[in-house]
C-alpha cells in the first residue's frame, strides 16, 4: 500500500511500531541528506559528479589512490559538518525504547554513532568513512594523519610502514563484504517481526537483499524513501516523503 499523504503514514506507521516487538532499520543515504550529505543517486548526487572508483582500480594504481584521497578530502567539510538528523534522532529513540536491537546501514557516515546508538549495534555493510585502515596489516589510522602526509607530499596517498596502502575502512565496489556485518545484518532480517527500509534506491546489492530476507520470513516491511524503488509491490507500506517528515514523530528526546 502506498501512502496517501504525510499524516496517513505517520498514523500507519506508529500503529505499526506499536505492534511490533522487534524493529530492524536499514538504512541508506536518503537518511543522511538533510544532513548535508548528497546521495549517490538523486539529481545531482554523488553520482552524477564522480563514478565510484572500484576496488580493483585503488590497488592498482597510485594516481587511482590519490584521486581517491583527494575526493575523500574534499567531501570532509560535509561529513566534519554533518549532525543526525532528525531519522537518525527517531530511530535512536526507539532503540533506546528497546525495540530495535540493532541498525543495518549502507551508510558510512557515523552519523547513527553520533545519535546515540552504541557502535556494537550499528551494522555497517559498507564500512565507515570518518576512519582508514592499511589494507595489508589493518592497522587504524585517522583521517588527519593521512591527510597532513597527502598534503606535505605533493597529494599522493601515503602507505602504511608495512608497505600496504591506506584506505577510508568503507566497502568499494568490487571489495570483499564485512562477513560479520553480512552475518548479523541477515540475522537481524530473519528475526524482527517490523522491517524498515530507510533512504535506499535499494540497487546496491547484496545489501539490497535484506528488506526482501526480512519480508519472505514473515516481517512486515516498510519503505520509506522519495522516490520509488523495485521492491516497493512487496512493500506492506511505501511512503514517498521526506524522512525527516516522515519519522520526526517517533523523537522521543
Ligand atoms: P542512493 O543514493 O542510491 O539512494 C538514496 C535514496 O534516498 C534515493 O532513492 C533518494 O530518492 C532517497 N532520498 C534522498 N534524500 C531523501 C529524503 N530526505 N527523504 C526521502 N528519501 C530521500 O543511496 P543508497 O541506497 O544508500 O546506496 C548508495 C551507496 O552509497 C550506499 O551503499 C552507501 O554506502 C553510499 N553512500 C553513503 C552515504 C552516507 O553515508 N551518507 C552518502 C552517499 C553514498
Amino acid at each position: 500500500m502506498i501512502a496517501s499523504d504525510l499524516d496517513t503514514a505517520v498514523a500507519r506507521l506508529q500503529e505499526l511500531v506499536a505492534g511490533a516487538r522487534r524493529i530492524v532499520p536499514f538504512t541508506g543515504a536518503g537518511i543522511s541528506t538533510e544532513c548535508g550529505i548528497p546521495d549517490f543517486r538523486s539529481p545531482g548526487g554523488l553520482w552524477s559528479r564522480n563514478q565510484p572508483i572500484a576496488f580493483e582500480d585503488f590497488l592498482a594504481s597510485q594516481d587511482m589512490r590519490d584521486e581517491s584521497w583527494r575526493r575523500r578530502f574534499a567531501m570532509e567539510e560535509h561529513f566534519a559538518a554533518a549532525k543526525p538528523g532528525r531519522g537518525h534522532r527517531a530511530l535512536a529513540s526507539l532503540y533506546r525504547s528497546g525495540k530495535v536491537p540493532a541498525v543495518v546501514t549502507q551508510n558510512i557516515d557515523n552519523l547513527h554513532q553520533a545519535s546515540g546508538i552504541a557502535p556494537a549495534d550499528v551494522v555497517e555493510l559498507h564500512g565507515n568513512t570518518t576512519y582508514a585502515v592499511c589494507l595489508g596489516c589493518a592497522r587504524r589510522y585517522e583521517l588527519a594523519w593521512v591527510r597532513e602526509r597527502f598534503e606535505a607530499n605533493g597529494h599522493h596517498a601515503p602507505d602504511c610502514a608495512c608497505g600496504g596502502h591506506i584506505k577510508t575502512a568503507t566497502i568499494s565496489f568490487g571489495q570483499a563484504m564485512p562477513a560479520d556485518a553480512m552475518q548479523r545484518a541477515e540475522e537481524l532480517a530473519r528475526a524482527c517481526d517490523l522491517f524498515l527500509a530507510i533512504g535506499s534506491s535499494l540497487v546496491v546489492w547484496p545489501a539490497a537483499g535484506f528488506p526482501l530476507m526480512a519480508k519472505r520470513n514473515g516481517a512486515v516491511l516498510v519503505i520509506i524513501n522519495r522516490e520509488p524503488t523495485e521492491f516497493d509491490e512487496a512493500a506492506d507500506l511505501v511512503v514517498h516523503a521526506d524522512i525527516g517528515a516522515v519519522l520526526a514523530p517517533f523523537i522521543a528526546d
